[in-house]
């Protein structure tokens, strides 16, 4: 079912939004739960007869749900301030549809107007499986060189026995989106760092960064949860960030805190959520300011916008015929 409601105005442009649910093409698991569906609205926005769409993504971890999004929109009429936009992926969609509309004036394609490449690395991610199913993911594993799985508190090392029997050469990022705790990683970091890991991404719950100081390491950590709007990061605990759009909203905060990543010598991989291809290549624009990507987020969607972004092995590619940035048929 979709809504599509014209509601507010923001300088001149006016905004409107259609509710889509994605199909996943299997159950997406993390430490703290799973999806089948994941659950976006559409942010157009018109002028001048020019039709801008982003996409906004429900990020029910910092409190972010559509129902009270769409609320917002529904009881707005006109803003101007995309910082006093409240919710961030919707500044994030806000943003991306405006310069959806800035690329089709400059009459160039969005490869060649936000200067990108036509392909990039990425890590691949592996949600939270059974043993079962990662062998049934074996030839898949073997061909890739940057790994991101999932990890619960359960079946840790014969997931990671498991993954490097098929491939020891590969890069791996565990993610355990804090579901580790402190004396678990005391007793098993000397474990862990026999396999081939880039870094452990958010094991502790956020807030509890200090106490990773106590571990004695060579692994890194990188800033998931702990790296969210205005939380400073400590870069003798972090080495790294996990940067996602819609945890910062507008381009303004993102560039800020990169800024921020950069002064203090810490890495940034650009990460994101399970989205389609209409958050994927917006966000690609960051991805100078990175040292690493991880934006496999629409290689999990049944279904995707036409001339989408291709997954192959660690590669994600970019058709220019893709929907953003491309004067649209109906406006
Ligand atoms: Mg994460």
């Amino acid at each position: 079912m979709s809504i599509l409601i014209t509601t507010v105005i923001y300088n001149n442009y006016s905004i409107s939004y259609k509710k889509i649910s994605l199909k996943l093409h299997s159950k997406f698991k993390i430490s703290r739960g799973s999806k089948s569906t994941v659950n976006t609205l559409l942010i157009s926005a018109k002028k001048d007869g020019y039709k801008g769409i982003g996409e906004c993504v429900e990020y029910k971890r910092y409190n972010e749900n559509l129902k009270d999004i769409t609320k917002y929109l529904n009881n707005t009429r006109k803003q101007n301030d995309i910082l006093k936009v409240k919710s961030l992926p919707l500044q994030a969609a806000l943003q991306n549809a405006l310069l959806d509309i800035k690329i089709q004036r400059n009459r160039k394609n969005f490869i060649k107007f936000l200067n990108l490449k036509k392909e990039y690395k990425t890590f691949i991610t592996i949600p939270i499986l059974s043993i079962n199913e990662i062998l049934l993911k074996k030839k898949q594993i073997k061909k890739l060189n940057y790994i991101k799985i999932k990890l619960s508190k359960k079946n840790i090392f014969k997931t990671l026995d498991l993954i490097t029997s098929f491939n020891n050469k590969a890069k791996i990022i565990i993610d355990a989106n804090e579901g580790w705790t402190f004396s678990f990683l005391l007793k098993n970091i000397k474990k862990l760092e026999k396999y081939n890991i880039f870094f452990i991404e958010q094991p502790l719950t956020a807030g509890k960064q200090n106490k990773l100081k106590k571990i004695k390491t060579k692994i890194s950590f990188c800033a998931d949860e702990d790296f969210y709007l205005n939380k400073k990061i400590n870069n003798q605990i972090y080495k790294w960030v996990n940067l996602k759009i819609d945890k910062f909203g507008n381009d303004k905060t993102i560039k800020k805190n990169i800024k921020y990543c950069k002064k203090n010598k810490i890495k940034i991989i650009l990460g994101c959520m399970v989205s389609s291809s209409l958050s994927i290549v917006p966000a690609l624009r960051y991805a100078k300011f990175c040292n690493a990507l991880d934006l496999d987020g629409a290689m999990f969607l049944k279904k995707d916008y036409s001339n989408k972004v291709k997954y192959s092995n660690n590669f994600l590619k970019l058709n220019s015929n893709f929907i953003w940035g491309k004067k649209k048929a109906r406006v």
